[in-house]
Formats: C-alpha cells, sequence, structure tokens
C-alpha cells in the first residue's frame, strides 16, 4: 500500500491515532483554586444567581425615575454602599446615595450617576438633589442575574478550565469542580551521544536538547510528568528502560532511535513488546515517528531530530494527551498569511515551515520562515509563531504568495 511505504500523512495519522483512544477512567474533586487547566468531568452549574441583588454600576443617587423630571428637587434620605445596603424602601420623592456594586433600594427603578445631578442644598444633614438631564427605568442598574442566573451552567463536560472559568466560578461561590484524571505521562531519552548540559562531550557527543524541550513543553501545557529517564543505544538497556517506565505510566513518550537504521530500535521494540499502531509519517519534518501500546502504556516514539520530535510532539501527541484526559483535542487554529520572502525547497513531503508571525498596515497576516529549515536546527523553531503547511509537490513559493498556517497560540484567557 502506498501509504504505508511512504508513512502516513498528518491528516490520516491523526485520525488513526484519535479514534483509538478514550478518555483514562477516573476523576477528582479539585478546589477550584488549583483547577486552572484539567478538563470538567461534569458540568459545573451555580446554585445560585449573581451578583444576586439589583447593583448599581454608577456612583450616583437611586430615585424612582418618575420622580426625576429635571430641576425637581429630591431629599437624600440615606446611602447605600458597596456591602453596606440602605435598609429600607425607598419612599416616593426619594433619593438614596448610592455607589457602583451597592444594593439598589428597594422601590428606586433608576441611578442618576454623579456627573448628572445637581446638589441643591450643601447641608450633610439633608441634602436636595436635581437632575440635569431626563432619566429612564432601568437607567445604570445591573440585573440580579447579570453575571449568572441560578442553575446555570459555567462549564461543559470535557471543557478545560481556563483562569477566567475558575474566577467566574468562585464569583459564583463554588469551590470544587469535578475534574478528569490526568494522563501520568513519563518520558524516555535515548541516544548514547547524548549528554545533559553542564557534563564534558566527549567526541562525537552532544547535548540534550528534546529531552529538557519536550519536558517543558509538557510544564506549559499542565501536562503531569511522572518520570523522565535517559539510555543509551544498548538494546538490553533500552528494552528494560521502556518497560520500567511504561509500568509507571499512562502515556510513555520516548526520542531518538525510531528510524530504520540499523543502531534505531524503538520500533521494533515496540513491534515485540507491545502492539505498534502505525511507524512512519508523510511529514516534514517527522518522518519517523511510531506509535502503540505497551506495558499498558501508550507509546509514542518521536524521532531524535530536535524540530522533528517537537512538531510531532504538537501535532500528535498533545491532541493525545487532550482525548485520554477527556477533552475533544483543539486543533491549532489555522489562518491564510502571505509570505514576505520567497520560500525554496525539495519536493518530497508535505512540510510545515517555521515561521514568523507579523502584520501590514492593513492588519493582514504576513510570515517570515525562520531561516534554515534543517530538522536538526532548532533555531528554526525558535520565535515561531506559525507552521506552513506546503504542498508535498511545491519547490519555489513567490514572496507574496498565499499560504495556510497553524497557529501556535493557546488561549490565555
Ligand atoms: P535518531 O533519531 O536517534 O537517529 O537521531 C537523529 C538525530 O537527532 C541525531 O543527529 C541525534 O544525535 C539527534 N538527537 C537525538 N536525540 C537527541 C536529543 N535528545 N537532543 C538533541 N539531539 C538529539
Ligand atoms: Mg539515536
Amino acid at each position: 500500500m502506498e501509504e504505508v511505504k511512504q508513512g502516513r500523512t498528518l491528516e490520516q495519522a491523526r485520525t488513526q491515532l484519535l479514534t483509538a483512544l478514550s478518555p483514562l477512567p477516573g476523576d477528582d474533586l479539585c478546589p477550584l483554586q488549583q483547577a486552572r487547566g484539567r478538563v470538567l468531568a461534569e458540568p459545573l452549574v451555580t446554585p445560585r444567581a449573581v451578583p444576586g441583588f439589583r447593583a448599581s454600576s454608577m456612583d450616583g443617587y437611586a430615585l424612582r425615575a418618575v420622580d426625576g423630571p429635571p430641576g425637581q428637587p429630591l431629599p437624600v434620605v440615606g446611602c447605600s454602599a458597596a456591602g453596606a445596603p440602605y435598609g429600607h424602601p425607598l419612599q416616593p420623592g426619594q433619593a438614596v446615595q448610592i455607589f457602583t456594586g451597592a444594593v439598589v433600594p428597594h422601590g428606586a427603578d433608576a441611578v442618576a450617576p454623579q456627573e448628572e445631578i445637581h446638589l441643591v442644598q450643601g447641608q450633610i444633614s439633608s441634602p436636595m438633589i436635581t437632575l440635569k438631564g431626563p432619566i429612564h427605568p432601568g437607567q445604570w442598574i445591573r440585573s440580579s442575574h447579570g453575571e449568572a442566573a441560578a442553575g446555570e451552567q459555567l462549564g461543559s463536560r470535557g471543557q478545560r478550565l481556563s483562569s477566567v472559568d475558575v474566577a467566574r466560578a468562585l464569583g459564583c461561590g463554588l469551590c470544587t469542580a469535578r475534574v478528569h484524571a490526568r494522563p501520568r505521562v513519563a518520558l524516555l531519552v535515548t541516544g548514547s551521544e547524548l549528554r545533559p548540559a553542564g557534563d564534558p562531550l566527549a567526541p562525537g557527543c552532544i547535548h540534550d536538547s528534546n529531552g529538557p524541550l519536550l519536558l517543558l513543553l509538557l510544564e506549559q501545557l499542565g501536562v503531569d510528568v511522572v518520570d523522565h529517564q535517559w539510555v543509551d543505544d544498548d538494546p538490553q538497556r533500552l528494552e528494560r528502560a521502556l518497560l520500567t517506565l511504561a509500568g509507571r505510566s499512562d502515556v510513555l513518550i520516548s526520542t531518538g532511535g525510531v528510524s530504520v537504521g540499523d543502531g534505531d530500535r524503538v520500533g521494533p521494540l515496540l513491534e515485540r513488546l507491545g502492539t505498534l499502531q502505525f511507524w512512519r509519517l508523510f511529514l516534514k519534518p517527522g518522518r519517523p515517528f511510531a506509535t502503540g501500546t505497551m506495558a499498558g502504556a501508550r507509546f509514542f516514539g518521536l524521532p531524535g531530530n530536535p524540530v522533528s520530535a517537537a512538531v510531532t510532539f504538537l501535532q500528535l501527541v498533545w491532541p493525545a494527551l487532550q482525548v485520554l484526559e477527556g477533552s475533544p483535542p483543539e486543533p491549532w487554529p489555522r489562518l491564510r498569511v502571505r509570505l514576505t520572502s520567497p520560500l525554496r525547497r525539495r519536493p518530497g513531503r508535505p512540510e510545515l515551515i517555521r515561521a514568523r508571525l507579523t502584520t501590514d498596515h492593513q492588519g493582514l497576516p504576513l510570515a517570515t520562515p525562520c531561516g534554515d529549515q534543517s530538522s536538526a536546527r532548532l533555531a528554526s523553531l525558535q520565535g515561531a509563531d506559525l507552521l506552513l503547511e506546503v504542498d508535498a509537490a511545491a519547490t519555489e513559493l513567490p514572496a507574496g504568495a498565499t499560504v495556510m498556517a497553524q497557529l501556535l497560540r493557546l488561549p490565555l484567557l
């Protein structure tokens, strides 16, 4: 089959992978303060209306709109401050001084802002006001359920909670949320040539960058990393490390050793120790990529080249982690961008070109590729906002050409 020889397209791989996955069992009752980034296992519902009373949205005077023709003096009989309501109903012909967020007294149906009244009698004991202009019922009053109605759903099952979701639920008086269990992730960095930064380098060795990059990305995405290790390319040690980490995790991610070279043992080991779902992608960067299951864990064998590891992580592993955590995977937003410079490339595989996003004088999006697109070169990913989706056959795209691009951005709010 052509697809198997050259590898799956990203779309085929994504579909095959995600349809094979379902949310992990288990949930927790999580204090809302700690629930940002967690996925709701049950809808979040407020039992009460918020604010729960009619509140002023201005500093001014609460009154009845019918009493307020301009020039008509109204005695100010009291004050309603935030947290300290005026304790009586307002009588016809009266006004009550009021501040933003304070309870609008029963009987009042409008608030005249401070700037729209004259204080006609200055004594502190019995001031009077007149209105400068007309006033309408409902003016500057927030409804008692303006933020949320009693029984309103604040978040749905499968929703990943943002800072604003958490703040709104806390504002409605909720303290906890029922959230899905998070996948326990383990990371195995493989390669005899790798040393951690700070260690001396023997000839031909390099410092590990995939390990730190993946750990930082996982942390940024709020993923629980339960263990991470390094192992050389010795087959027995590799096998032992894979089985140990798979036994401790729901998801095991490895990098390196997944191509078809003699030193690359991850694919055959996965076939022998577990089940191989597929191996190889029709994609640049990221051709070597294996996934399947091993010792009860979902396994992802990412390529060794740092850009390939990062790109396949963002395209396939992150969506899979979302499904395992019970949330529908959110694709990266896509937009059409215009190239600021020509793009030349070797045809053969569809490519995800790393590029920076700017805008032209009309605010339309522009993309500037981040230099040499070698998958060994992390510099091509540094500062990248976009992955430009370029067809397998494309050789040259002129400056000004439009291309579809994925925007590598997570919502802040
Ligand atoms: P491999 O997939 O193991 O054949 O590795 C492909 C390339 O990526 C080789 O040049 C490796 O030295 C390099 N590489 C593999 N793992 C890492 C890593 N953790 N950090 C940086 N480079 C790596
Ligand atoms: Mg290797």
